[in-house]
């Protein structure tokens, strides 16, 4: 082993560097190299900052989205709108600055203060142009970042939309009920002695015509007219009851509308309060439900006293269903995720079926694990607060970066409305760290540390329904892989396609920084190996490949840092963790994968003994046919079905031994295919690179593809590839 791999085994095995803190002070500024085109994210275009709007489906909106849709209502087709085009992107660019850097505001002031600021002074032009695009949005509202705040700030938002269209609904259906509760109180006054008292005659009759009418004669005449009718007293009773229920209530207030009465709030700080608070309303609840029953069945004539009164005389808090609470507002609790974890009653509340819509925002998904067990225990509040929420089967869950809410926009909503409590886990780095906050939470669930799925109980009965891991990027891979082109030391453009894993994420966090160590790039030999492969097949010694990631420093410049065991075992335990969540969304199938790794070593094993038995039959089926009459033609030899000779700088694959894994045509589907046995061959080796050919043969489970030598001299990393192929000759 060479002095520079030794030193970087040592700090590999012991996470102690020779530079001492030195080193770890040097990682703290860099970041993961995928992340290097990012460094100016406030002058890049994305789904951040955006808009807390009015209510309807599209409650936020991305800044982006706002001022594109203005842009091409007001903007000329071609060059004569390109001017106007230009000022409006440099206001939105202004916008995303001044939120990118704290300032707060609706997208009004914000746009107000952003022409201010970037219009040339005395360019007509430019504030002609940005007030006919400002006139063209017409949505406004808070402007929100990717920061600390937004999971509370985003779902809270979402809550209220949705509580707000339930509202109205329940404020329509109430109203027209006390409209008509007090229609059917009103004719049957209208058929009573006291309707046709003199005072009240007199009263229904316009100030111009009181003189013209003698009211008592009246009142006596119309008194004589006919019999009375109405309702009977058990009947009035009811209808004036159930009509003060339902004005009385204080579930639904009127927007805009001065509180007449003290309604009831709905945002709660902890699952408790929420609790206690349903409890305590709960006899209100069924008093109002009581009510609007009562009310339709009284203006619909269906009310039948035999029937109906025994029914609603034991309707009581105990007959509330949870159909029931659907149309009334569901309690929101925002908490921090340190506040679940010690919240013991969170997982009571949440099974208890109460419709409670529960934002727990996770900030750090790295604890360390108890003393003495040496490695990180990674998003375990977070994610086993989502994992128990799912067990109890009727709750919906909902785990996302907060970078990644806009997208999942109508996923929340469709939550919120769900019928039962909820629970939405987000994890939102803290404000202040060296990345933005958009790029740590894109980071997280791109390295799997924090990976997005939702749990939707009214879905459908099994878990294909309701079991969903939403946009993760690349879902079927263990880790995402982006193309990362840079200019190597000798200024050669250099195009490779690492993988973005757990280690990634951890090196955008300074505090990890410990658990990396550069490696000088006179020092970058065979004996390293990038992190995600080392993961595929971990090395037992580790002088046989020490995992590396590749970074950039403050100047962009590439790095290679070696990354210590510990940091190693957790990315694996992360790894885990994402194969039981695909194995949830049918992506995976361990059981189906040992059984068949159980059938195919079965079938090998077979095979192996047809193929030792053919052998050592070879030479007495020879000689017998050396003894045997020359005028008796021989029986053809038994063939032993075999792969004809190869030329090992050719690729091939051994055909006839393959087990139909699926492994080399899911790499690359057109570079290999199988035959008509369902057995794989090389359909078309230019259909695919070097590299695929020996990450299949890396891959194959029975070891039957021999990549050969290289076809295209210029594909880049020739030389590990071919290292790595050896094996495989
Ligand atoms: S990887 Fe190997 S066993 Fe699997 S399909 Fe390809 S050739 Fe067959």
């Amino acid at each position: 082993m060479d002095k520079q791999l030794r030193s970087q085994v040592v700090f590999h095995l012991t996470g102690r560097h020779a530079q001492g803190a030195d080193a770890a002070a040097a990682v703290a500024g860099m970041r993961p190299a995928l992340m290097a085109a990012h460094r100016r994210l406030d002058e890049l275009r994305y789904d951040f900052p955006v808009v807390f709007t009015a209510a309807g489906d599209a409650f936020v909106q991305s800044l982006s989205s706002i001022v594109e849709t203005a842009l091409r209502t007001v903007a000329p087709a071609g060059v004569a709108g390109e001017a106007l085009r230009r000022r409006g992107l440099r206001v939105e660019r202004e916008i995303r600055r001044r939120v990118a850097h704290g300032e707060t505001g609706t997208f009004g002031q914000l746009w107000e203060r952003a022409v201010a600021a970037v219009a040339p002074a005395g360019d007509a032009a430019f504030l002609r142009d940005a007030g006919e695009i400002r006139k063209a949005i017409e949505v406004d509202g808070e402007v929100a970042d990717c920061n600390a705040a937004l999971p509370a700030g985003f779902l809270r938002h979402a809550w209220s939309a949705v509580q707000r269209e339930k509202a109205a609904a329940a404020r329509k259906r109430i109203g027209e009920l006390v409209i008509r509760l007090r229609n059917i109180l009103r004719a049957d006054f209208a058929r009573s002695e006291a309707a046709l008292a003199k005072p009240v005659l007199e009263a229904s009759f316009g100030g111009a015509h009181r003189t013209m009418f003698d009211f008592d004669a009246m009142s006596k005449l119309l008194a004589r007219s006919g019999p009375r009718g109405g309702l009977s007293p058990r009947r009035r009773r009811r209808v004036e009851e159930a009509l003060a229920s339902l004005e009385a209530q204080r579930f639904f207030a009127t927007p805009g509308q001065p509180a007449v009465t003290d309604f009831h709030g709905f945002e709660f700080e902890t699952a408790d309060a929420a609790m206690a608070a349903f409890r305590e309303r709960l006899p209100e609840l069924a008093q109002l439900l009581k009510a609007l029953r009562v009310a339709e069945l009284e203006i619909g004539g269906d009310y039948v006293e035999d029937v109906h009164d025994a029914l609603f005389a034991g309707l009581d808090t105990a007959s509330v269903t949870l159909e029931d609470l659907e149309f009334f507002p569901d309690y929101l609790v925002c908490l921090e995720a340190c506040q679940a974890g010690t919240q013991g009653s969170l997982a009571a509340a949440l099974s208890s079926g109460v419709p409670l819509k529960i934002v727990v925002h996770v900030d750090d998904v790295f604890e360390e694990a108890g003393l003495g067990q040496g490695h990180f225990a990674f998003g375990m509040r977070g994610s086993q607060l989502a994992s128990t929420a799912m067990s109890f089967d009727n709750v919906f869950v909902l785990q996302t970066a907060a970078s990644n809410l806009l997208q999942l926009r109508d996923r929340v909503q469709h939550g919120l409305r769900f019928a039962g409590p909820a629970l939405f886990s987000v994890y939102a780095a803290p404000d202040g760290g060296a990345l933005p906050g958009y790029l740590q939470a894109a980071a997280a669930m791109q390295g799997r540390a924090f990976p997005a799925f939702s749990y939707d109980p009214g879905a459908g009965t099994d878990l294909a329904a309701r079991f969903s891991l939403e946009n993760n990027p690349q879902p079927e891979r263990d880790w995402p892989v982006e193309r990362l082109d840079y200019a190597d030391h000798e200024l050669q453009a250099v195009s490779e396609e690492p993988a973005f894993t757990f280690v990634d994420f951890a090196l955008c966090d300074a505090r990890h920084s410990a658990h990396f160590g550069p490696a000088p790039r006179a020092d970058w030999g065979q004996g390293m190996l990038p992190a995600h492969e080392w993961m595929a097949r971990p090395v037992r010694d580790p002088g046989e490949g020490v995992p590396y990631v590749l970074a950039v420093d403050d100047a962009d410049q590439l790095v290679r840092l070696i990354v210590d065991e510990r940091l190693m075992r957790s990315a694996l335990r992360c790894r885990e963790a994402w194969h039981r969540l695909q194995e949830l969304a049918g992506i995976r199938d361990s059981r189906a994968e040992r059984l068949l790794a159980r059938e195919r070593q079965a079938w090998e094993e077979a095979h192996q003994r047809e193929l030792a038995a053919a052998v050592a039959a070879a030479p007495a089926a020879a000689a017998e046919a050396a003894a045997a009459p020359a005028a008796v033609e021989a029986a053809p030899p038994a063939v032993v079905e075999s792969e004809p000779a190869r030329n090992p700088d050719e690729p091939y694959i051994e055909t006839i031994r393959c087990s139909t894994c699926n492994e080399c045509t899911q790499i690359n589907p057109r570079m290999f295919a199988y035959n008509e046995n369902k057995q794989a061959y090389i359909a078309d080796l230019k259909a695919g690179t070097y590299k695929q050919m020996v990450e299949a043969a890396e891959s194959c489970q029975v070891s039957v593809i021999h990549p050969g030598k290289p076809w295209d001299p210029n594909e880049p990393g020739l030389e590990e590839l071919v290292a790595r192929a050896k094996p495989f000759l």
